[in-house]
């Protein structure tokens, strides 16, 4: 059972770790592991499975307003369990903050111990649709650190409730971080505290939001040193296959996109050209950063193979 973490200590070629999403509810999981299968002569070490938090929103019915608990993408565990079984990779489960009290984290986290599971990345999540601001559960989390500190707490032991003789989990502990800054912190430095107070708390490693200039991971993992922070950080990269990704992703993201990346796009006159120019950008940029000391490369996919089949192959050939 390989852990992010010690795969970041003893590997001799840069991580490889993939981002995929469950599909939507009542949609087979076969186009997904299609996907996957499109990748593995890259040899990923690692595919991250997200989570998406479940919600609820109201509706009229005869007269009067109904609850509905509303859940789009179900199945991280049960997509980690099967992804373990089925390819020679590690997953790394996602768990959030929002939607869950410390005790349904503590059972989610015990239910991924017993898979075999041994990679989180804990994350505080984002606000559901509807809602502009994160509201935590009772008794849950407002923040990823704390959602860091209950897994840290189980490595040693320590359950919600005291327990009898309780067995340590064995737990890599990922957080995210952000180049262009949480949309909600203030400032770069009040992020950059936040990050290290997760980094404090027992994270092992930072995996950064997507960003297309290398200038920007360059200078977030200088900030990180210099605010002591000293855990590997790995950079997010997402390829951009269509013209309309140029104004959805900063939008959905919050991050910024070069103007000659924009430009080269839109001058594009096929499909394929876009698809060309934007994966084969993000391929550069990868070279970037790996030649920079970058210790990985983490893909966010969204269960699409073939722009970061694109991405990979540029960079490494058809095997890696
Ligand atoms: P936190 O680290 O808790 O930070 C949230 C905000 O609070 C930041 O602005 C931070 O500066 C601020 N903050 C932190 N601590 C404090 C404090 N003590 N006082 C005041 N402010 C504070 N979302 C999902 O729902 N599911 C996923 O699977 C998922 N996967 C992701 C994978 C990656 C690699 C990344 C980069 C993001 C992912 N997200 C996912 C999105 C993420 O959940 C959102 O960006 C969310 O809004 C913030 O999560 P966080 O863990 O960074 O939160």
């Amino acid at each position: 059972m390989t852990r992010v973490t010690e795969r970041l200590q003893n590997g001799d070629r840069p991580l490889l770790s993939l981002e995929i999403t469950p599909p939507d509810r009542g949609q087979s999981i076969d186009e997904l592991f299609h996907n996957i299968d499109s990748l593995m002569p890259m040899s990923p070490e690692f595919i991250n499975v997200t989570y998406h938090q479940a919600y609820e929103d109201y509706e009229e019915k005869n007269g009067s307003i109904v609850r509905r608990p509303r859940r789009k993408k179900p199945g991280t565990v049960g997509i980690c369990a099967a992804i373990k079984n089925r390819f020679a990779v590690e997953p790394v489960a996602h768990l959030i903050c929002g939607g869950f009290d410390r005790w349904e984290t503590e059972d989610a986290l015990i239910d991924l111990h017993y898979l075999g599971i041994r990679n989180i990345l804990a994350l505080r999540g984002d606000p559901p649709p509807g809602q502009s601001l994160f509201r935590p559960k009772k008794d849950g989390y407002a923040f990823a650190a704390d959602l860091v500190a209950q897994i840290r707490d189980m490595n040693q032991g320590v359950y919600v409730d005291a327990l009898d003789d309780p067995v340590p989990t064995s737990f890599s502990i990922g957080v995210a971080g952000y180049p262009e800054k949480h949309v909600e912190a203030a400032n770069r430095e009040t992020d950059i505290r936040h990050l290290k107070e997760k980094v404090d708390q027992g994270a092992d490693y930072v995996v950064t939001q997507m960003f297309f200039s290398a200038r920007l991971y360059k200078d977030y993992v200088a900030r990180a040193r210099e605010a002591g922070i000293t855990v590997p950080i790995i950079p997010g990269i997402k390829p951009i296959t269509t013209p309309r990704q140029l104004e959805r992703i900063p939008r959905t993201f919050f991050v910024s996109l070069p103007d000659a990346l924009v430009q080269s796009i839109c001058e594009a006159r096929t499909a394929k050209e876009a698809f060309k120019r934007g994966t084969d950008s993000v391929a550069e940029l990868a070279g970037e950063l790996l030649e920079a000391g970058a210790p990985g490369l983490h893909l966010f996919t969204m269960g699409k193979g073939r722009g970061a089949r694109a991405v990979l192959t540029r960079l490494f050939g058809s095997h890696r």
